[in-house]
């Protein structure tokens, strides 16, 4: 790894912190540039280098508290290798939305941000921003990516199964899945198959060979994310400490046909589980009842159309 660590202009040197902006020229109706914020912590030893990013779904914010309680702690004289930090998407950010309005002339983000894959300098403007974090926090920039995204009512992380992009490694769903499993989340969901309507961006990485995660934190785990990250990074030999663990973590598979998946109803009405999230059922299991709301009578009832035979525990060794 290079020593002196170098995106968009701006250096770190070993043991030093660096802010700056990834410009992406010309992308506003006024000729503005686009400016994606980033840190870089350059550690005074060698070692791996880190990227993390937060929101590139602009509304999925909860994983940032627990990114900024571990940066904003983290000495890079007691670090080795480094850490590189972007907002990706911070126009979505500002707006608090998926798809900006006409009115702030960012219409450009014309459908999911998270499947263009690694982007297109040559593209759509959307392309062209997801290009810029390609070259500026990946490509040849990060060993580990963990790419932060938010979801409700428990956190849960996202990684690929070998073989779903071809030709990569089996060492890089390893390392995934360790990644996955340090993050310390109660459930590990397994890729293995893949999306239907076109790549993530995490999936871009795993291409490439690069080990990559999505967390997709719930609101209130700023605890969770951090311990998960600090875990990362103890296991990656960057910094001192112990990794900490739930008693138990499940596996599940996750594929991409949603009916393999969901339990599907067959009326339309409301919903009252009589299963939290995290439990587990057994086929046939009653998950919950649907009741009209104009008699409040109960017109169906929901049962596990599987027991979940995928289900195993994880561990770290
Ligand atoms: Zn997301």
């Amino acid at each position: 790894m290079e020593r002196n660590l170098k995106i968009a202009g701006v250096t770190a040197s070993p043991g030093e912190r660096a802010y700056g902006v990834v410009a992406v020229s010309d992308l506003f109706a006024d000729g503005q540039p686009l400016e994606i914020p980033f840190i870089i912590i350059n550690g005074r030893e060698d070692g791996p280098w880190l990227y993390i990013q937060v929101a590139q779904h602009p509304t999925e914010i909860w994983g940032l508290e627990g990114v900024y309680r571990l940066l904003s702690n983290l000495d890079p004289e007691e670090l080795s290798g480094a850490v590189t930090f972007s907002l990706p998407n911070p126009l979505g950010f500002r707006f608090a939305q998926y798809f900006v309005s006409e009115r702030a002339q960012a219409s450009y983000i014309t459908h999911d941000i998270n499947r263009v894959l690694y982007g297109d300098p040559n593209g759509s403007l959307m392309e062209r921003i997801v290009y810029a974090w390609w070259v500026n926090f990946v490509k040849d920039k990060a060993d580990y990516v963990v790419d932060i995204h938010g979801v409700q009512p428990k956190t849960f992380v996202f990684y690929e199964a070998h073989g779903v992009s071809p030709g990569v490694p089996e060492e890089v769903a390893e390392k995934s899945e360790r990644m996955a499993l340090l993050f310390g989340a109660e459930f590990v969901m397994k890729q293995v198959e893949p999306y239907g309507g076109g790549k993530s961006f995490r999936g871009a990485c795993v291409d490439h060979g690069i080990p990559a995660i999505v967390p997709e934190v719930a609101v209130g785990d700023a605890d969770v994310t951090e311990r998960g990250l600090r875990n990362i990074m103890v296991d990656l030999g960057m910094i001192e400490g112990e990794v900490e663990l739930p008693e138990k973590q499940y596996i599940l598979k996750w594929v991409a046909d949603p009916k393999v998946s969901a339990v599907r109803t067959s009326k339309g009405g409301c919903f009252i589980p009589s299963v939290k999230v995290g439990d587990i059922v057994e086929e046939e299991d009653e998950v919950g009842v649907i009741y009209s709301p104009r008699t409040f009578e109960v017109i169906e009832t929901l049962k596990a159309h599987r027991g979940d035979t995928s289900l195993r525990c994880g561990y770290i060794p």
